[in-house]
């Protein structure tokens, strides 16, 4: 048998105080020493968090600025101004924040959490998407109504912060860094002050919960977000630099804010301002305390400062989301036929007539994509064995196709 030496220093068993044994080779107890000693510099010790580069390591300089943001928003988002600046503002807030040192002559910047309100189908998930898309910290959405159905809020944080660590690759500081957003936060109102007909998830005991999260806590993660086994190590979470970002319907809040503007509107002045309310959207006059009457504890209210609202999407509206996204559903559906190398092309008029039946169904812009789908299913079912070079959708075909398909039903 070869003889026992230190695979690091070289020197021989007799040499040492003591040789570890490893799978293929030995080191001695002074080497190991050194190796610890490397480990504790490099921050991996157990209290440091280490100074591995991560991929969401990012300079200041490196993140883009509150218009720059926008500017991409814009590319994928129809209209929602408001939203997309106070989001962009929030995100690039979040990144000063983490780069501030410790002690700052005593000024800490405080986390500024968002309430993103707007019906459904406005783009609240699809703002959330896209700017993960641009961002470097780790990102994840959930829904706030998982909170309700396991009813212990517990388990469900744990879920949460265990979807942010995986999308960190297990960097527990870069997860810790994160964004999280929550959807349909309204589905956790309180129903007693609340009109909709959504089911009361035990409201109150559901939003301490949260609120925990959002204050900041420390939560023991499971690590690969599996089962709880006693003699498991956990995984520490500190969520006090997670940014959360709520999103939510809140059907009916449009009612809230017009009981309090009629209740406030007294005197010369405020019959002026009633004059220029816009009341076909009501919702950019909310309040936070019009999501009290809703139904959410003020303490919600006050962990998620910064509130913003989306404008019902209108015909125009509509219309521009078919075609100018970046992404658009027109350029998907040509994008399907261009790999059949077979151009496709929507006539004006039939644009419209899409456009025309998404305001009838109702489905906001939701629907497009369904109406878009039925008429093209045929097309896309036979053009690509026919020996076709272009394919065009005419009014006609798209009225024909439509009637055949059962979405009007
Ligand atoms: P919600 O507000 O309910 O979260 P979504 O963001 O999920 O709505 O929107 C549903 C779909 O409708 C999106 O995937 C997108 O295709 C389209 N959409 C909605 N609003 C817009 C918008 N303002 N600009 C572009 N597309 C939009």
């Amino acid at each position: 048998m070869a003889r026992k030496v230190c695979s690091f220093c070289g020197r021989s068993e007799k040499d040492v105080n003591f040789l570890i044994t490893g799978l293929n080779g030995f080191i001695c107890d002074q080497c190991a020493q050194q190796a610890y000693q490397i480990v504790m510099e490099a921050g991996f010790g157990p209290e440091g968090h280490g100074k591995r580069k991560s991929q969401f390591d990012v300079a200041l300089s490196d993140v883009p600025k509150p218009m720059e943001i926008k500017e991409y928003l814009d590319q994928y988002i129809i209209g929602q101004d408001e939203a997309k600046k106070y989001l962009s503002v929030a995100v690039y807030n979040h990144y000063k924040r983490l780069q501030q040192p410790q002690d700052d002559n005593g000024v800490e910047i405080e986390k500024s959490n968002i309430i993103m309100v707007g019906s459904t189908g406005t783009g609240k998930t699809l703002l959330a998407r896209t700017i993960a898309k641009l961002l470097k910290v780790p990102f994840t959405i959930v829904d706030a109504t998982v909170f309700t159905e396991a009813g212990y809020v517990g388990e469900d944080v744990e879920s949460i912060l265990s979807r942010l660590l995986q999308v960190a690759d297990y960097d527990v500081a870069a997860a810790e860094r994160g964004i999280v957003f929550i959807d349909e936060i309204d589905k956790i109102a309180r129903k007693a002050d609340n009109p909709s007909i959504t089911r009361d998830v035990s409201g109150e005991g559901v939003q301490q919960g949260l609120l925990k999260l959002l204050e900041g806590t420390m939560v023991n993660v499971p690590p690969k977000g599996g089962r709880k086994h006693p003699d498991q190590d956990y995984i520490h979470v500190d969520t006090r630099n997670i940014l959360f970002i709520c999103g939510g319907a809140f059907d009916g809040i449009e009612r809230k804010i017009a009981q309090r503007m009629n209740t406030h509107v007294v005197g010369f002045n405020s019959v002026q301002n009633v004059r220029h309310l816009d009341k076909g959207n009501l919702m950019k006059y909310i309040l936070p305390q019009d999501l009290k009457s809703f139904g959410l504890i003020p303490e919600i209210i006050g962990r998620l400062p910064v509130l913003t609202y989306l404008n019902p999407l209108d015909r125009a509206a509509l219309r521009r989301i078919l075609v100018e996204p970046k992404n658009s559903i027109i350029k998907q559906y040509e994008k399907l036929f261009e790999m059949d190398g077979i151009k496709l092309h929507f006539n004006d008029d039939t644009l419209e007539f899409i456009v025309d039946k998404g305001v009838e169904y109702k489905l906001g812009a939701r629907g497009l994509r369904s109406i878009v789908e039925a008429i093209v299913m045929d097309a896309m079912f036979e053009v690509p064995s026919k020996k076709v070079d272009e394919f065009t959708v005419t009014l006609d075909y798209a009225k024909k196709q439509l009637e055949k398909s059962n979405l009007r039903n």
